[in-house]
C-alpha cells in the first residue's frame, strides 16, 4: 500500500466522468503520434534540437515548441467534424513556440467567446 506523505495536501478534486473531453484527449494524442504532426514539426526545424516559431521567427528547443491549428480545432460538437478539423492536412498547421501559442490560443477562445455571446443576443 502506498502512504500518502502527510506533508503533502490532496489539492485537486478530480473531476466527474466528462466523455466529449476524454475523447478530445484520445484523438489529440492519436494526432501527436501522426504523421501529419511529425511533419509539421521536421518542416520547422532548422538544425538538430532547433525549431523555428513562426510568429516570432525565434529558435526554440523541441519542448518550447507546439504545433498549432491555423484554423482553430474549437469545442468537440461532432466527432467526424472535430477529426477532419483536427486532422487538417499538412498546410493546416504551424509551429509556434508556447509563449506564441498561449497567445494565439487566448486569443482565438476569447474571439470564440464573443461569438457566442453576440449569438445569445
Ligand atoms: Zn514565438
Amino acid at each position: 500500500m502506498i502512504k500518502r506523505r502527510a506533508s503533502t495536501p490532496k489539492t485537486r478534486k478530480k473531476s466527474p466522468w466528462n466523455l466529449n473531453a476524454k475523447l478530445r484527449s484520445a484523438l489529440r494524442h492519436v494526432w501527436r503520434c501522426s504523421p501529419e504532426y511529425v511533419e509539421a514539426m521536421r518542416a520547422s526545424r532548422v538544425e538538430r534540437g532547433k525549431y523555428l516559431c513562426s510568429e516570432c521567427k525565434d529558435l526554440f528547443g523541441p519542448k518550447e515548441i507546439a504545433v498549432d491549428h491555423i484554423e482553430a480545432v474549437g469545442p468537440i460538437d461532432n466527432l467526424q467534424t472535430y477529426r477532419e478539423r483536427l486532422f487538417c492536412g499538412p498546410d493546416g498547421y504551424q509551429v509556434l513556440c508556447k509563449p506564441c501559442h498561449k497567445l494565439k490560443t487566448a486569443q482565438e477562445r476569447a474571439e470564440a467567446k464573443a461569438g457566442l455571446d453576440c449569438a445569445g443576443i
